[in-house]
């Protein structure tokens, strides 16, 4: 089964894709734990090249639509057809949400560019992380991981959580909104929760 995690800065992904692996691994799985940006070597470097310069939306859509194809292929697809978990911290509702609804790249595009990079490899489900955007962000800044974006700008975070509970609410069946505004272990217990009644049971 492929899981992924979504949602805003400091929402705790990678943390909770993290635990979540080790939980699978625990119940006798085999798991790929990996991530997008990122994911092969290639898809590292894209990661790199994009979070240093600032390209323009289409740009980035395109670079990250790239990077992505190759994780599908060489790394996701594979595992999953060896019966391997994959969980990925992040995967294409960030595209949606950051290169589509924020920066504004026609939803068409977004559409087709996903469509041919990930076919037929959706995930199975889909766990958003949602917190208050100032508490995400504070955590980011903390650890120095909110490079790209003007902390200060609380509109474009509110926008972002926003954009993220669209994309769930667009798709019920794969997608679990989780309250990600509590402590680790909390949070650990409603993602597993999700994955037992979803992909267990
Ligand atoms: O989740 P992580 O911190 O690894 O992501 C790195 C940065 O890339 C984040 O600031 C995130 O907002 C950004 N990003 C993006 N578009 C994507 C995926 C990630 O702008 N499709």
């Amino acid at each position: 089964k492929f899981i992924t995690f979504e949602g805003g800065e400091g929402s705790g992904k990678s943390t909770q894709a993290g635990r979540l692996a080790a939980r699978l691994r625990e119940a006798g799985a085999e798991v790929v734990l990996t991530r997008e940006p990122g994911g092969t070597p290639l898809g590292e470097r894209v990661r790199e090249v994009v979070l240093e310069a600032v390209p323009e939306p289409v740009t980035e859509l395109l670079l990250f639509a790239a990077a992505r194809a190759e994780h599908v292929a060489k790394v996701i697809r594979p595992a999953l057809s060896h019966g391997t978990w994959v969980v990925s911290d992040r995967f294409m509702d960030s595209t949606r949400v950051y290169q589509g609804m924020l920066a504004g790249v026609s939803p068409g595009l977004i559409a087709a560019v996903e469509y041919e990079s990930v076919r037929p490899t959706f995930p199975d489900l889909t766990l958003v992380l949602d917190l208050p955007p100032e508490v995400g962000v504070a955590r980011a800044v903390q650890r120095g991981a909110l490079s790209r974006f003007d902390a200060a700008d609380n509109t474009y975070h509110l926008n972002l959580r926003e954009a993220f509970l669209a994309v769930a609410r667009s798709e019920p069946e794969r997608c679990v909104v989780i309250d990600a505004n509590r402590d680790a272990d909390a949070i650990a217990d409603d993602v597993w929760r999700a994955v037992d009644e979803r992909l267990l049971a």
